[in-house]
This record gives structure tokens, C-alpha cells and sequence, in this order.
């Protein structure tokens, strides 16, 4: 069999690895950063991604590690009017999110890749692909060039290069609206258990709490905060000082004074920024893009990783079922297809009642939809658009959903 060559030691890389390894493939990994490591600061693992993770054996690990989150719970700062209230066990099944440090996420694959043996090349920055006779080559920012491979995965997230190169950048919108992450102390500051909690001013503020748990069974629990932070504002801010940016986060949400007093500057804030694509076909020629890479968006579902996760179960699913490399690639693009297309428009379609200018829509949310979401059956397709389960995303990548009932809260 042909070797593969994955571009990006993010989960959707090292997730890919590890599967196409088990399936007896030779494989190898191509990461930018000279020690690979995660940039960011938490996330949820939401049950599509969780039961991937069961399937690769890493669930334990990564249960043990992450921080259970049964709500998602914003309120008004003005009036104190709960705004959103969605509610995993609104479903079916007894599902949950697993909240958790990225670092975590990625010391669970990366360790699980480097005891399988597969190779990971660090310090190799992709700039793009060249074919030879059907067969892609790799080429590096310092001009080298390895390869042909039958088959090249770029898992190398929402900036690829590659993608610039094969795809054009036109269907890319950045978005006005970021963050600033933070990850700290979870002791310093009394928070509700198992929810992720926001505060907002209409949809230009918008401050989050989610306790991610620890990064190793020793470690100490840690809370992400989260500030949305307007791009174009970013460095009025900046300049204003941290401790006009702290005296504002205070006075909308007093209780997390204690908290903040851990950011004694700005390097202990990340400025996140998102953009908006959707590849109509996430493949050209032997070149197959899964995770970011093939679909970002702004983190308001909570899903990019957990659709990175499934885009990798569903590659290595039907690379192992079709002998033919280009029919396993078809069949890949089309069981992502609507899945992922549905959650794109989804995300798109929340995201500005959230982190946005406009005051009808912070208005709609405010009043309409509050109260309809509450009306049978909303909470019950709320719980599943944020489960990720909308569109079943589990048959077309050959995932079992794990059994949540084993889990005790
Ligand atoms: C602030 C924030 C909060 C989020 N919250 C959530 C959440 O709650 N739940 C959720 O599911 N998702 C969330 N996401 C989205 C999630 O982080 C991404 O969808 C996920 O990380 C995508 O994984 P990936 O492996 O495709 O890409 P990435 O995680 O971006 O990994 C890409 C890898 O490729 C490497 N790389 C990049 N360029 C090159 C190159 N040219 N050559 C070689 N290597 C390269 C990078 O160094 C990296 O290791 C959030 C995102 C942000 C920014």
C-alpha cells in the first residue's frame, strides 16, 4: 500500500494517524511547530467526539482528565434574565459534554500516536503541494520537498496553505468578532459545577466561564474565561491598559474579580480569531482535507473538534472499505456532506445573535427566543444541535455512539 503523508498535529492529524496506523497503513505526520504542542486554551468534547475517542480507546483517559458539563446557562447582565438554557439530558440517551484543557486533548492522541510509532516530523512548515503523475508531493517553507505519497490528509486547520493553494482563499470570510482566552485557576473563584456560564450586553459582550478540569491525574482544575473581543477594537484595548480591561469585566460580572487578579499581564490573554469556510468538496485529485482545514467557523456550537474527529473516522472508515484510493475519497466527501454543511450553516446562523453589532438580534434572542426555546420540543433540538447529533454524524463514519448511561455524574 501507498504511503500517506497527514499535514498538522492537531486532534484531526494525530486522530487520523492513529487510525490509519491501526488499519496497517504507513503513515507519517508533518507538523509546523519544532516540539508540537496545542495553541489555546479549552474546549468541548461534545458526545460525537467523545464516542470517537471511545472507539480509539482514549476515553478513559480523556473522562479522567476533562471536566463533565451538563448546561450551557448565558444570562443578561442587565436584567439577569437566563437568555439561553440548553440542557444535554433535554435529549435523549443521557448525553454530556466533556469539557477540557486543549493540552489535554492533545497529550491524550499525541501520546497514543507516539507509542504506536508513528513518525511525526516536526519543524515542517507545508507551503503546499506539487503532482507528479497523479501522486502528491509535499513542499516545506524552506523549499525541500518529500514524497510522491498515494495519499496526502492536510489536517493542517482553518489557515492551510495547501487549501490557499488548491482551493483559493474567496469562500473565506473572516469574522468581525474574536476572543481573548485565559486559563486559570479554577480555585480562585466559585462557579456553577457543570455548565458553561456567559454573561451578555446584547451581542457585543459576551464573557464565558468553563471549567476544563486538569492536564494530568496530579494537576489542578482550571476554569477558560473568555471575553469577546471585536477585531477591529482589539489594540484600543490594548492600549487602554488591562486594568481599564478588568475594571470592565468586573463591573458586568463582579464575581470574577478574584479570578482575574491571575492575569497579571496581557501574554496570559490569547486573542482568538475566526473565520467562516466551508469547502464545497473537501478533496481535489489524491489531496483530502479533513477538520479545519476542510470547514472552520466561529467556536459558538462547540464543534470544530469534535467534526474533525468524525471527518478522520469517516476517511479511515472508507479507505479500509474501497481498494480504490479515488472511490474512498468520494465516499468520504459524501458522508461528511451534510453533516457538516448542516453545522456550518447552524454556526453561521447563531453566531451573530452572540458576538455581533446588531441590537435586533440581541433583541430577538433576548425576547422571542428565550421563551420559544423553552416551548416542547425546542429543548430537546437545542440539546441536539449542540450534541452534534441534529443529522445522525455517527452511521456515515462508522462510529458507535458510547453508552453514557455507564457514566456516572
Ligand atoms: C477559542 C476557540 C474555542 C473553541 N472551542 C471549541 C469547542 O468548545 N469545541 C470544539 O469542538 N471546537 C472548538 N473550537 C474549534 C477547534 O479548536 C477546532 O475546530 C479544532 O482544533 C480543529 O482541529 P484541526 O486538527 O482540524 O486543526 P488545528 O487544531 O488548527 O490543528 C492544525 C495543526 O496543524 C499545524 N499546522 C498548521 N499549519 C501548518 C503547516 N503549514 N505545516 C504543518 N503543520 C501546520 C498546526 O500547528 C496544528 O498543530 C474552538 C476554537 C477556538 C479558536
Amino acid at each position: 500500500m501507498e504511503k500517506i503523508a497527514i499535514c498538522g498535529a492537531g486532534p484531526a492529524g494525530l486522530a487520523m494517524a492513529l487510525m490509519l496506523a491501526r488499519s496497517g497503513r504507513d503513515v507519517e505526520v508533518f507538523e509546523r511547530f519544532a516540539v508540537p504542542e496545542p495553541v489555546g486554551s479549552g474546549l468541548i468534547l461534545q458526545p460525537t467526539g467523545l464516542s470517537v475517542l471511545h472507539m480509539l480507546g482514549l476515553y478513559d483517559r480523556i473522562r479522567g482528565l476533562g471536566h463533565r458539563i451538563d448546561r450551557l446557562w448565558g444570562t443578561d447582565v442587565r436584567t439577569g434574565r437566563a437568555v439561553l438554557d440548553v440542557r444535554y439530558d433535554s435529549g435523549s440517551r443521557g448525553r454530556f459534554g466533556l469539557a477540557v484543557q486543549r493540552a489535554a486533548l492533545f497529550s491524550t492522541l499525541h501520546d497514543a500516536v507516539a507509542s504506536s510509532g508513528i513518525p511525526i516530523a516536526a519543524g515542517r512548515m507545508v507551503s503546499g503541494v506539487r503532482d507528479v503523475e497523479g501522486r502528491p508531493v509535499l513542499r516545506f517553507s524552506d523549499g525541500s520537498e518529500v514524497g510522491p505519497y498515494g495519499l496526502v490528509i492536510d489536517a493542517s486547520g482553518a489557515r492551510s496553505a495547501v487549501v490557499s493553494q488548491l482551493c483559493g482563499d474567496d469562500r473565506s470570510r473572516q469574522l468581525d468578532y474574536g476572543a481573548f482566552w485565559a486559563t486559570l485557576d479554577a480555585n480562585a473563584m466559585a462557579y456553577e459545577r457543570n455548565a458553561l456560564v456567559q454573561r451578555y450586553d446584547k451581542a457585543s459582550v459576551m464573557i464565558g466561564v468553563l471549567p476544563v478540569g486538569r492536564l494530568s491525574a496530579e494537576g489542578r482544575d482550571k476554569i477558560a474565561f473568555f471575553w469577546s473581543q471585536r477585531i477591529d477594537g482589539a489594540e484600543a484595548v490594548l492600549g487602554s491598559g488591562l486594568a481599564a480591561w478588568k475594571a470592565q469585566v468586573i463591573r458586568y460580572w463582579p464575581e470574577t474579580a478574584a479570578m482575574l487578579d491571575e492575569i497579571g499581564s496581557w501574554d496570559s490573554l490569547t486573542l482568538a480569531r475566526y473565520q467562516h469556510r466551508t469547502l464545497r468538496r473537501p478533496a481535489c485529485g489524491r489531496v483530502v482535507f479533513i477538520g479545519d482545514a476542510a470547514h472552520s467557523t466561529s467556536p459558538q456550537l462547540g464543534q470544530g473538534a469534535n467534526m474533525a474527529l468524525l471527518d478522520a473516522a469517516a476517511l479511515s472508515l472508507h479507505l479500509s472499505q474501497h481498494r480504490d484510493m479515488d472511490a474512498a475519497i468520494d465516499a468520504y466527501c459524501r458522508a461528511r456532506r451534510y453533516h457538516v454543511r448542516l453545522f456550518q450553516l447552524l454556526s453561521r446562523m447563531f453566531t451573530p445573535f452572540y458576538q455581533g453589532d446588531s441590537a435586533a438580534l440581541a433583541f430577538i434572542r433576548d425576547q422571542v427566543v428565550s421563551s420559544l426555546a423553552k416551548v416542547p420540543p425546542a429543548p430537546r433540538i437545542l440539546a441536539s444541535i449542540v450534541a452534534g447529533t441534529l443529522l445522525d454524524p455517527f452511521a456515515s463514519a462508522g462510529v458507535i455512539e458510547h453508552d453514557w448511561q455507564e457514566d456516572s455524574a
